[in-house]
């Protein structure tokens, strides 16, 4: 069974009921955050027990909110490998180096985890129409998930998304809008329609559940270093999703026993033409502003205002981590780099964490002796429009 007890603002506190639809919080319209029992979870579950079962996120259904398995619905999302890269660790000075590859799951990136989650739920809920802004990634997932359930989707992206991201949607059967102009303005296009039309509004962090899938990523790295956690993980940010979801599954495996106090310096990477937590990072601010003009080949991390922001800063902080952007060429040159040396053709946003490594190295900011974690988020063959 699922331990889902209730939702929590994540800024003014507020309570919710997580048995009825919701997006975000009423009064301050800041993000809900999905919480558990943990204390009952604890007497009740134990790390043994995940022995053996299903190779995929859904491996940790008692922390994850659907109540009724039989809602659940998958493509065989999660349990990814954390691939060691030892070779491509000894050219940057840090040999203890893992990739968390998120190339390898179904739809080609790790939105599929946030979308299996909230598609799930929102099924375990009644909701028959679903609706999501995008740069491409999370319109596909979404796209195979809801079909899987049969629900309507409707995806909007901005024009200049690469083809592949509106093959793969209008496959699956869903609605297609390309809209001028970035996430932002596709986001706010969904939010005018969304009351008159009856979507439930899929937008990051504008439900609660996509975090709860992205969170595992955690849980596995986690589960994979033998319940230990490296002391550097580097994410590759745009609206933040898996950098709070992680964050908050280091806690709840805290509160679960699984592990201790001891968490990995968490550092959020975004490319120079779209870098609004770095800059609001550098300047001690809690909150970015909207960025003007973002432009960058990594289309996950096109995302000029995060609702988020404020957490994925907070983690980063409170983890004792940075914000860095590194250039469209350094991306491009890593993607090389790392094809070469390990095999993986990563997608720009997974190799943006690399050529931030290097950076990091060079400054002092990471040491020879630690284990570095990167997380590639998808797979470069969906790219392929960039080579
Ligand atoms: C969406 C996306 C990101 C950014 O993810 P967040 O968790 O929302 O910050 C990174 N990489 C790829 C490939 C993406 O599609
Ligand atoms: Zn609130």
């Amino acid at each position: 069974m699922s331990y889902i007890s209730h939702l929590e603002c994540s800024k003014c506190g507020k309570v919710f009921d997580a048995d009825k639809v919701q997006n975000v919080c009423s009064d301050c319209g800041k993000p809900l955050m999905v919480r558990y029992d943990l204390d009952s979870a604890r007497d009740a579950i134990t790390k043994s027990m995940l022995v053996g079962r299903e190779a995929s996120m859904w491996r940790y259904f008692e922390i994850l909110p659907v109540r009724d398995r039989r809602n659940i619905v998958t493509l065989g999302e999660g349990w990814t490998p954390l691939t060691p890269v030892p070779r491509l660790g000894e050219e940057v000075g840090v040999p203890r180096l893992w990739v968390k590859d998120e190339g390898i799951i179904p739809t080609g990136s790790f939105k599929a985890r946030g979308l299996s989650a909230a598609i799930s739920r929102a099924r375990e809920l009644g909701v028959r129409r679903v609706a999501i802004p995008s740069a491409g990634n999370a319109a596909g997932a979404i796209a195979a998930y809801g079909a899987r359930a049969g629900m309507e989707v409707h995806v909007f992206m901005p024009e200049d998304v690469p083809r592949v991201n509106i093959v793969e949607c209008e496959i699956a059967g869903a609605e297609v809008t390309l809209v001028k102009g970035l996430i932002t303005d596709a986001g706010r296009l969904v939010a005018e329609r969304e009351r008159e039309m009856g979507w439930f509004n899929v937008s990051t962090l504008r439900e609660p559940y996509r975090v709860e899938g992205k969170k595992t990523m955690g849980i596995e790295v986690a589960e994979q270093m033998g319940w230990t956690l490296p002391d550097v993980i580097i994410y590759p940010t745009g609206g933040g999703t898996g950098i709070i979801g992680m964050w908050k599954a280091f806690d709840e495996l805290e509160r679960l026993g699984w592990i201790g106090s001891e968490r990995p310096r968490m550092i959020s990477v975004q490319s120079e033409g779209c870098a609004p937590i770095p800059k609001a990072f550098s300047e001690g601010k809690e909150e970015s502003e909207y960025w003007e003009g973002a432009k960058t080949i990594a289309d996950g991390l096109r995302v000029p205002k995060a609702l988020g922001d404020f957490l994925i800063l907070k983690a980063v902080r409170e983890s004792g981590g940075t914000a860095l952007a590194v250039s469209d060429s350094e991306i491009l040159d890593s993607v090389k780099l790392i094809a070469r040396m390990e095999g993986i053709f990563a997608c720009p946003e997974g190799a943006a964490t690399y050529a931030a490594l290097r950076k990091l190295f060079e400054d002092g900011k990471v040491y020879r002796d630690e284990r570095v974690v990167l997380f590639n988020t998808g797979s470069g063959l969906k790219y392929i429009h960039l080579f």
